[in-house]
């Protein structure tokens, strides 16, 4: 008796057997009083010797077969009300069955369950909110199988290129020189850097990023930055504009935190850009309502980036150029650490591009 359909078809078949019982017998006393005052009523006018109130043999024949469809009566509507309890519980019992037997599926790893949605009350909305939770499970497998595979895409390269040049110095196949030792320091370096990134990446996706947050200048922020970055412009031969609004409102920021979202974007300016490019930083204080914002744009005439691409460029590890060459780029997470970095300071980021023409990233601030 652990099932809930009979629980429900007891409970039902109980309710109605007891007002059944209790209509019959209802029944029943109300019709014996009333026939006894028939029966009176008629021996008032009676002619024969039948004493006052006796029911003749006829009489209790009528009387018995009243009875008697009494019982039928209520005997069909007691197996009635039987079958209907049982199909209202199934109706309950069957998509609730559905539901956990897809759950189980779920808890076994096969994330593509999806339930059958009839009707639109509690249980319907349910079936809802199951497959919704199913297709968002079934997501974030998929991302997080993707992630891993391009954690470890990225860690195996430097690590192989590591290995390679250490094993070949051993045996005397690679030389020991400055040279050689040079690039695997670098791959050393991109290896933590990497590592580092990743770590910060998830202690911000979880909001455990630990911010020392003092009032910042953006304006200097941006300029050390640019000063960071100068041998790589000047290599470029970038021309380098600043149009920064004066005497900003402080924002209040982790510093080391706000200069790695400037430094990503603008490491990303000059590493797209051809030759001859430009870049083009724009800071101004904005209002809306009560609340001010510092916003900052950062424009380039560099490459652009497809249309296919844009939706994308914030997410962990994609990169618009498919080849995977780490020359051409990093390893595709610098974007989503500025999104988390600037997100958790309470800010927004969004981009502006074209294939071809140029892309301009906006970010904007809370100033408090
Ligand atoms: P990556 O390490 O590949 O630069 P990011 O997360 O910084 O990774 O950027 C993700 C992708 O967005 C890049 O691979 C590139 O396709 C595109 N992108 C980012 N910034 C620019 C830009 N300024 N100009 C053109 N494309 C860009």
């Amino acid at each position: 008796m652990h099932s809930i359909i009979y629980r429900i078809t007891g409970l039902m078949f109980l309710i109605v057997t007891t007002t059944v019982l209790v209509l019959i017998s209802l029944a029943n006393l109300q019709m014996e009083d009333l026939f006894q005052q028939y029966l009176m009523a008629q021996s008032a006018n009676n002619t024969d010797f039948t004493p006052l109130g006796t029911m003749g043999q006829s009489e209790e024949a009528f009387l018995s077969s009243v009875h008697q469809s009494l019982l039928w009566v209520g005997l069909v509507i007691v197996i009635i009300g039987l079958l209907v309890s049982f199909l209202v519980a199934r109706s309950i019992t069957v998509p609730l069955r559905k539901l956990s037997s897809a759950a189980e599926k779920i808890s076994k790893g096969d994330f593509a369950q999806k339930v059958e949605v009839k009707t639109n009350d509690e249980i319907g909305q349910l079936s809802n909110i199951f497959n919704n939770m199913a297709s968002s499970l079934a997501s974030n497998n998929l991302l997080r199988q993707h992630l891993f595979a391009n954690i470890t895409h990225e860690l195996r390269t430097p690590l192989a290129i590591i290995q390679g040049n250490l094993e070949g110095m051993i045996d005397g196949v690679v030389v020991r020189d400055k040279e050689q030792l040079i690039s695997i320091h670098e791959e050393a370096v991109r290896l933590n850097h990497l590592i580092r990134d990743l770590r910060d990446l998830s202690l911000a996706e979880v909001n455990r990023l630990e911010l020392e947050k003092e009032a910042i200048d953006i304006n200097h922020l941006i300029s050390k930055n640019l000063l960071l970055l100068k041998p790589l412009t000047e290599e470029k031969q970038l021309v380098v504009e600043c149009f920064m609004e004066e005497n900003l409102p402080p924002v209040l920021a982790d510093a080391d935190r706000m200069s790695q979202v400037f430094y990503n974007i603008l490491l990303n300016g000059v590493k797209y850009s051809e030759q001859n490019g430009f870049l083009k930083v724009t800071t101004n204080l904005q209002k809306e309502g009560e609340s001010s914002f510092v916003k900052i744009s950062f424009c380039d005439s560099g490459a652009g980036i497809a249309k296919e691409d844009l939706p994308y460029i914030f997410e962990h590890f994609y990169r618009g150029d498919k080849s995977r060459d780490r020359k051409s780029g990093g390893s595709g997470i610098g974007l989503s650490i500025v999104k988390q970095l600037v997100e958790i300071h309470g800010g927004k980021v969004g981009v502006k591009a074209n294939e071809a023409k140029g892309t301009t990233f906006i970010i904007t601030l809370p100033v408090t």
